[in-house]
């Protein structure tokens, strides 16, 4: 459930285009990094979300959560590629065209930094959803 006081942020990320629904050939292959990005996760007992950042049809970060390897709850697979798409492969700040691919919708956290990076879409994809995020 949403807790109080994150509904500005989620606001802000639905306007910045949350997208469900129809997928094109490229996103499938997109989604399908994610999804095995989610599995390895899970594989290492991590909460099993994984992510892909793309930039004009390349793929710049892929990662799953490493919360508990790291020990660091800002490790979140979004976070992550965020982080590395940024500093490692452009060597910039903002992400701008840049779309994320994530397997569950991102938490308040990776809802804000998705934003102040400048990320242009976020996909979502429909698995089997828990509560878990
Ligand atoms: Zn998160």
């Amino acid at each position: 459930m949403v807790h109080a006081g994150v509904g500005e942020v989620e606001d802000n990320f639905e306007d910045r285009g949350v997208h469900e629904g129809r997928h094109s050939r490229e996103d499938t292959v997109f989604m399908s990094l994610a999804l095995q990005e989610a599995r390895q996760a899970a594989l290492e007992d991590e909460v099993p979300i994984g992510a892909v950042l793309v930039l004009n049809g390349k793929v710049l970060a892929r990662a799953h959560n490493r919360v508990e390897a790291q020990k660091d709850p800002t490790a979140h697979a979004e976070m992550l590629v965020i982080r590395e798409a940024a500093a490692q492969q452009l060597g910039r700040w903002y992400l701008r065209d840049a779309t994320l691919y994530v397997t569950l919708e991102p938490c308040a956290m990776c809802a804000g930094a998705v934003l102040v990076s400048r990320v242009l879409h976020t996909q979502l994809i429909q698995t089997c959803r828990s509560d878990e995020a």
